[in-house]
């Protein structure tokens, strides 16, 4: 057993790290416009980041990105974690991040769709989630109808990040309404194509604003279906299973980040006398937090380290999303118990690393299905 992380990566964390002390969180209050990041600051992030050789980060080696393993990328989004300056659900400031559904498209497809998003001349996003449909999505209702040569799309989608900006639509239709979720099938759809339209922006509590969909009578040739009829959903999983992952990462920048402004903090904080630090009210505060983040990080690495050797981490994937986002949460909700009124003002970054991680709670599956569905997992590996 090996709890190094390979030297590689230990100077690309200490990079990192200057990175984000030096560059994001001196601006981090005033990197936003509305959900995303404003132009100028992104540029600046983005020229920083190419300069030091992260860009492309996922894309793999084969279509002209750095292919990194999900170790690199864990250390990536463990360090980012610790600033709220950019975008929780938008583009990251490493280039592109590819949904792999992508990578699953025909050479002609990819011509069209792959290598724009690659190069950053086209936007996209993705379409799973109905009014009746979220964390089920087995109860999906928008269907893709065969006639002929073409498919006839109807239905509605709510919470949609990024279709404003959006140049094409992954959606994820029902092919065969009575097979649930094998029943669903993934497609290209150019966000002009007429019948579908942008109902509206919903802002949310974090700053997102997703968007609703409406596909009326959307007819697409068969050749913008992805895959084969069925496959949709499956081919969803590894990145579902990675992104998960990514939860805990960032849950592990986000209690580090607490855990500084929290010390710190009660370093100086003075009340009846004493230094907020003297109190074992407030030492157990920070004792709690640090645990969690031990015991996260080696939750968190170890499923990275598994998915690298070719394993199966669909299990690790539900523990590292359900700790990383409800642990980070509660290390968010002490840093502000600990700074008191000051925590609520949008001076410091705390409401805002308290208002995401509650939401990250919900967003990807929620806690009670990603137990739900651990719970066979642990039912058969227990039963006599
Ligand atoms: C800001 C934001 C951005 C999003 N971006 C996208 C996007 O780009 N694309 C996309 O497709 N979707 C997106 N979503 C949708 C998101 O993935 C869903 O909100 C999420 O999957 C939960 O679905 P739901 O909101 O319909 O909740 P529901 O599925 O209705 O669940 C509601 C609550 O019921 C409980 N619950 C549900 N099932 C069970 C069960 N079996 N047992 C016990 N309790 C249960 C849980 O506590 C859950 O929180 C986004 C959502 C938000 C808020």
């Amino acid at each position: 057993m090996d709890f190094e992380l390979p030297e590689e990566l230990k100077l690309m964390k200490e990079q990192l790290r200057r990175f984000v002390d030096r560059e994001i969180i001196p601006i981090e209050r005033e990197a936003y416009d509305g959900p995303d990041l404003k132009p100028d600051v992104r540029a600046r992030l983005e020229a920083k980041t190419k300069e030091m050789g992260y860009w492309n980060i996922s894309t793999p080696v084969e279509y002209g990105g750095l292919g990194l393993g999900l170790m690199a990328r864990v250390v990536i989004w463990e360090e980012l974690g610790r600033s709220i300056a950019l975008p929780t659900r938008k583009t990251s400031i490493f280039g592109p991040e590819v949904s792999p559904i992508l990578y699953h498209l025909t050479d002609e497809q990819k011509a069209d769709y792959l290598y724009p998003i690659i190069s950053g001349d086209k936007d996209c996003c993705f379409a799973l989630t109905e009014p009746d449909a979220g964390s089920d999505p087995a109860g999906i209702k928008t269907t893709a109808v065969r006639d002929g040569d073409h498919y006839v799309i109807n239905g509605y989608k709510r919470f949609i990040t990024n279709a404003q900006h959006a140049d094409f639509i992954q959606l994820m239709a029902s092919t065969d309404r009575s097979k649930g979720a094998r029943g669903i099938t993934a497609f290209l759809v150019d966000i002009n194509t007429p019948g579908v339209s942008i109902v509206r922006a919903q802002p949310t509590m974090m700053d997102d604003e997703p968007c609703e969909l409406a596909f009326d009578n959307v007819r697409i040739p068969v050749s913008k279906r992805i895959a084969n009829e069925g496959d949709g959903f499956k081919m969803a999983q590894d990145w579902i299973n990675t992104g998960r992952v990514r939860h805990g990462a960032r849950g592990l920048g986000v209690i580090q980040r607490c855990l500084e402004m929290s010390v710190s903090y009660a370093q100086q904080r003075v009340t009846f006398g004493q230094p907020l630090a003297n109190r074992q009210a407030v030492q157990w505060m920070l004792v709690d937090s640090y645990m969690d983040l031990q015991q996260l990080r080696f939750l968190v690495y170890h499923a990275a380290w598994k998915h690298e050797r070719g394993e199966d981490i669909r299990n690790e994937a539900y523990m590292a999303k359900m700790l990383g986002d409800r642990l980070s949460f509660q290390a968010a909700d002490r840093c502000i118990q600990i700074h008191g009124g000051i925590a609520f003002t949008k001076e410091l970054p705390i409401e805002k690393l308290w208002r995401d991680q509650r939401s990250m709670m919900i967003t990807e599956g929620p806690e009670e299905v990603l137990r739900m569905t651990l719970a066979r997992h642990v039912l058969e590996q227990y039963s006599k």
